[in-house]
């Protein structure tokens, strides 16, 4: 088959490689019903994270079920499913206690952009739907694997509360999500940081109840200005720069808590001013098997369209014009269709 490799910096080619094929007895083999392009994936592209040889990009992913290891036991050959691009045995003590995402046998998914791939540790990573969704589900339920999920941790770590007032660092695909996820549950107010029209567009379709275009410590003041000098109790922080983190830090109130899920670059923290900022904080990669079944649910339900955040869709075989477009931020996210 023909799947996608990154070279080098700015180089993806869509080329010939060898079938995914079972591995280990806990593999399964899927084929992909879509696919897409994250963020996190225009690091390498762009030449900011090291790259050890040729890279078979993609951790995003839904499908069908083709084959499965003799030990894989809760999905067969014909289900559609899901799984999360954190893949995780969902057994041990950090899996147990929700964080999926520090598996104790845990990796991250790759190879999948691509028509097949090989999903490791199948049984806790995969979940099946009971009937195959129909084809406008499929872009939604794509979303569901990480950038849905990714938000939703988000919200969730930041502890976002029925009644609650929000802030969204970040107008980028995964924040979003966040927007979304911190509507869904229950928050009264939920202010979305973004200085691009399409983006507060669809910021407002997921749920954002006000804007706020202004940076730095002039967007600092207007959130301040918009809840009487307080602050929010949540904020989620979906970028990752020194900036972002900064904004975040400068709009939570004293006792309230800052989830965030963008990879760090260059951020460092005052340990002075941690101390008496008094916020909590919880990060790191999305333990999305934990939120896996709700969502997928609220997808099938029609309660969420995730999938909304797709602003560009190509066949696979351009995949390389869909890296180009989200470098060049023509594009919030790029789904790759898969004939
Ligand atoms: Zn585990």
């Amino acid at each position: 088959m023909k799947a996608t490799i990154l070279h080098g910096p700015g180089d993806v080619r869509y080329e010939s490689v060898s079938d995914p094929k079972i591995e280990k007895p806990t593999d399964a083999i899927i084929k992909l019903s879509a696919t897409c392009i994250c963020g996190s994936d225009l690091w390498p592209y762009r030449g900011l994270s090291k790259q050890d040889g040729p890279a078979h990009m993609g951790h995003e992913y839904c499908g069908v079920v083709v084959e499965v290891g003799a030990a894989v036991k809760t999905v067969k050959p014909g289900q559609f499913v899901v799984g999360s691009f954190c893949l995780s045995d969902n057994t041990c003590p950090h899996c147990a206690f929700g964080f999926h995402s520090s598996c104790a046998q845990g990796e991250f998914m790759t190879g999948a952009q691509a028509p097949y791939a090989r999903v490791p540790l199948a049984d806790g990573t995969l979940v099946a739907t009971a009937e195959m969704p129909d084809a406008a589900m499929i872009p939604h339920m794509l979303a569901v694997s990480d950038v849905l999920g990714t938000g939703w941790y988000a919200a969730d770590a930041a502890q976002v509360r029925k009644g609650g007032t929000v802030v969204v660092v970040g107008d980028g695909a995964v924040g979003l999500m966040g927007v979304l996820a911190a509507s869904q549950m229950g928050a009264e107010r939920v202010i979305a940081m973004s200085r691009h029209a399409p983006r507060q567009q669809l910021a407002r379709e997921f749920g954002a109840t006000d804007i706020v275009a202004e940076r730095g410590a002039e967007g600092i003041a207007r959130i301040m200005e918009l809840t009487d000098g307080v602050g929010a109790e949540s904020v989620l922080e979906c970028v990752g720069l020194a900036e972002s983190m900064e904004q975040a830090m400068g709009v939570c109130r004293p006792g309230g808590t800052i989830g965030y899920v963008g990879l760090p670059h260059g951020v460092n923290f005052d340990s002075e001013k941690l101390f008496y900022g008094q916020r909590r904080m919880l990060g790191g990669p999305a333990p999305v098997r934990r939120f896996l079944p709700d969502l997928m649910d609220r997808v099938l339900q029609g309660a969420i369209q995730p999938g909304k955040v797709f602003d560009l869709t190509l066949p696979l075989a351009e995949v390389a014009e869909g890296y180009k477009a989200m470098d060049e931020r023509r594009a919030i996210k790029t789904l790759l269709r898969v004939e």
